[in-house]
């Protein structure tokens, strides 16, 4: 039941947002101390590059607003891809970036309305496009996944007005191989294919290298997984410049101050951070390996997974009823009640100690 505070405020409501569907993200628990693997953060600290930067943020400067053009930040990672200042955008998480690009660049819906002149995704990808696609009305569509959660080539092929794919996919781990997303991109050379990389460092194949030959590529990638920095809310779009200015224009229309001081020089830093980088993700990466041996051992289907996640299924036990059980013994995971994945639990790469601890308890809870 909703709160008297909501139900007086529901009165001012126009007509949109009593209509709107918000996303809900996992879980962020305050009090009971969970072992959290719901929300695929990075379970390391950031990199002591990161810290040191923190560390030394002159207050006084505080009293003066950010460089709305992030310049310093936009050249390390300019640099860190070999691309120019001008082919990469950064925002207030990849979320921001993603929602700026369904914005400025899908066709709003209307009464002309084609199927083959819809934004498409496919069904099962990362629920925020859906929310999206409805909130800047546009005319957009799904594709199914084949039976495997692959990717439906065929399908994509079709005629469209745009493409947006999460590569690996989200939740399902799965990374299409780059020739894929080059056919896509080479296609249509006037179609708009949106790559979003939120987890392409733990083992898949980066679209940058499509860039040069591929004005129509928009990649879109965050520092809240591979580089730690969930808390700071930091995500960038790589594109050509003429896709980065589109960007700008739209941002520019409600914010120019989309990232603080303290995310400007944390990310600069980041970049910088070579070793560290190198070193957590290859962690992470075997982490994911042992994870998925020791789930297959107690019956678990486990997608092929290439990101900091894997997607698994026990064939005695609904997603939902684990999901509960998990949660009882300390264990966040995430579970989407939602068509062709409600049996399936998303479960995040911890720590290795926080891993033996899940699986010690799905042992107990599967005898
Ligand atoms: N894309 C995908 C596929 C994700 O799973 C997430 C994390 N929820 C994001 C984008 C957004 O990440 P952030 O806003 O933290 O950069």
């Amino acid at each position: 039941m909703s709160s008297p505070d909501k139900q007086a405020g529901s009165r001012f409501w126009n007509e949109k947002t009593r209509l709107l569907t918000p996303y809900v993200p996992g879980e962020q628990p305050r009090g009971q101390s969970f072992i959290k693997l719901n929300t695929n953060e990075n379970p390391y600290p950031p990199a002591p590059e990161v810290e040191a930067a923190l560390n030394t943020l002159p207050a006084e400067r505080c009293r003066l607003y950010p460089d709305p053009d992030s310049l310093a930040l936009r050249e390390a990672i300019a640099s860190y891809y070999g691309l120019d200042t001008e082919q990469v955008f950064v925002g207030n998480g990849s979320d921001e970036v993603l929602a700026l690009a369904f914005q400025a660049f899908f066709e709003p819906a209307g009464p002309q309305d084609k199927p083959e002149r819809a934004v498409v995704f496919p069904d099962v990808t990362y629920s925020f496009y859906p929310v999206y696609a409805r909130f800047y009305n546009l005319n957009w569509r799904t594709v199914p996944l084949n039976d495997d959660y692959t990717l439906p080539v065929d399908a994509l092929l079709q005629p469209s007005g745009g493409i947006v794919l999460a590569n690996p996919n989200a939740p399902t781990g799965i990374a299409a191989d780059l020739d894929v997303i080059e056919r896509l991109a080479r296609q249509d050379p006037d179609r708009l294919v949106l790559v979003d990389e939120a987890y392409v460092d733990f083992g898949g194949q980066s679209a940058v290298s499509l860039l040069a030959g591929c004005d129509n590529l928009l990649i879109v990638q965050t520092c809240s997984k591979s580089r730690a920095l969930a808390g700071l809310r930091l995500g960038f779009a790589l594109g050509s410049p003429a896709l980065i200015e589109g960007l700008k224009r739209v941002r520019d229309c409600f914010n120019s101050y989309t990232l603080d001081r303290a995310a400007q020089a944390a990310g600069t830093a980041a970049f910088a951070a070579s070793a560290w980088f190198e070193a957590t993700r290859a962690r992470i990466i075997a982490s994911r390996r042992r994870m998925t041996a020791a789930l297959e051992q107690l019956g678990f289907e486990v997608l092929p997974s290439s990101a900091n996640f894997v997607f698994a299924r026990h064939p005695l036990r609904s997603g939902a009823s684990l999901y509960d059980d998990l949660r009882q013994a300390g264990i966040l995971v995430r579970h989407f009640n939602l068509p062709r994945i409600a049996d399936f639990l998303r479960i995040t790469v911890g720590t290795d100690s926080q891993i033996d601890e899940m699986i010690r308890v799905l042992k107990r809870l599967l005898l």
